[in-house]
């Protein structure tokens, strides 16, 4: 019951950010930076080895989410595409914290060996978070680690909603074999579970085959996740009412493959900062510059 108020709260607060933002008409905009913590999980290999990946691989993971949530993405829509009006720059930025918490310089990449091959989401979330978590409401946490979860097979990433998250459980897990660019291989686990950090549902409202609504209003409705790279345009006119462009496949929150999946759209970018401007405000710039200097 505490989520659910928590969950209704926040849509509460994410309509009137909308709401005033249009009222505002305002053209100025204001870009949200996030200081970042990458925690790495290994098994005691040597660095850049196995599980123990390399610094260059963990930035990558920067560099991927500052060009998607950007839309500095190379592969973003180009002008001839139908949904190119509601791609969008999301204005909102990640950089490695400098300082740690307790005040001290800090590359904000940590490494720990937890003399362990492998995690499920359970050991994930009640041993390795709550030992390794860096205080949630001034860094965002990003965990790498070898996610091997029988009951949930083939998972290599989740993020924590807003609203039903936990001090000792919040932020984004992604497996270190998708973990930023590998061996120049483009990942998108990143972008979808700090989506889903930042409040996006999947575009299809995990409601399949019923047409479920993601509360975002420019994405089309559709009946269930997508998957490989469909043909554009894919489902159109289907009867939840894609319209003649049909699924949004290429968006973010879709389960299209990487390759082409390549944005968010505006409506997105709006639910995203209304989080980022109410209940993930905390470790905003302005707010915690220790973080950054
Ligand atoms: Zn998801
Ligand atoms: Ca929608």
């Amino acid at each position: 019951p505490s989520i659910l108020l928590k969950i209704d709260d926040l849509e509460f607060k994410t309509r009137e950010f909308i709401q005033s933002k249009k009222l505002a008409k305002s053209t100025s905009s204001a870009t949200y930076t996030i200081p970042v913590v990458i925690h790495i999980i290994h098994n005691g290999e040597p660095i850049g080895t196995g599980t123990n990946i390399s610094d260059i691989q963990a930035l990558s993971q920067i560099t991927r989410l500052n060009e998607d949530f950007r839309k500095m993405n190379a592969d973003a829509l180009n002008s001839t595409h139908p949904y190119y009006a509601i791609q969008a720059d999301c204005e909102i930025e990640f950089c490695l914290a400098v300082r740690d918490p307790a005040g001290n310089s800090t590359t904000g990449i940590l490494r720990y060996n937890k003399m362990q091959p492998s995690w499920t989401i359970a050991q994930i979330d009640s041993t390795v978070k709550p030992s390794t978590i860096w205080n949630r409401n001034n860094y965002m946490n990003i965990w790498s680690i070898n996610i091997q979860d029988p009951n949930s097979p083939g998972v290599d990433g989740f993020g924590t909603f807003p609203s039903s998250t936990s001090d000792t459980t919040d932020g984004v897990v992604i497996a270190n074999w998708v973990f930023g660019t590998v061996g120049g291989v483009k990942s998108i686990v990143g972008t979808h579970e700090v989506g889903h950090y930042l409040n996006l549902k999947h575009v299809w409202g995990d409601n399949q085959p019923n047409c479920g609504d993601d509360l975002v209003s420019d994405t089309p409705p559709s009946s269930e996740p997508n998957s490989g790279c469909p043909t554009f345009p894919h489902n159109p006119n289907d009867s939840c009412g894609t319209g003649p462009n049909g699924d949004i496949f290429m968006n973010y929150m879709d389960y299209s493959d990487a390759i082409c999946t390549v944005m968010f759209t505006t409506g997105q970018k709006d639910r995203m900062q209304a989080t980022l401007s109410t209940v993930r405000s905390s470790f905003l710039l302005n707010n915690i510059e220790p973080a950054y200097l």
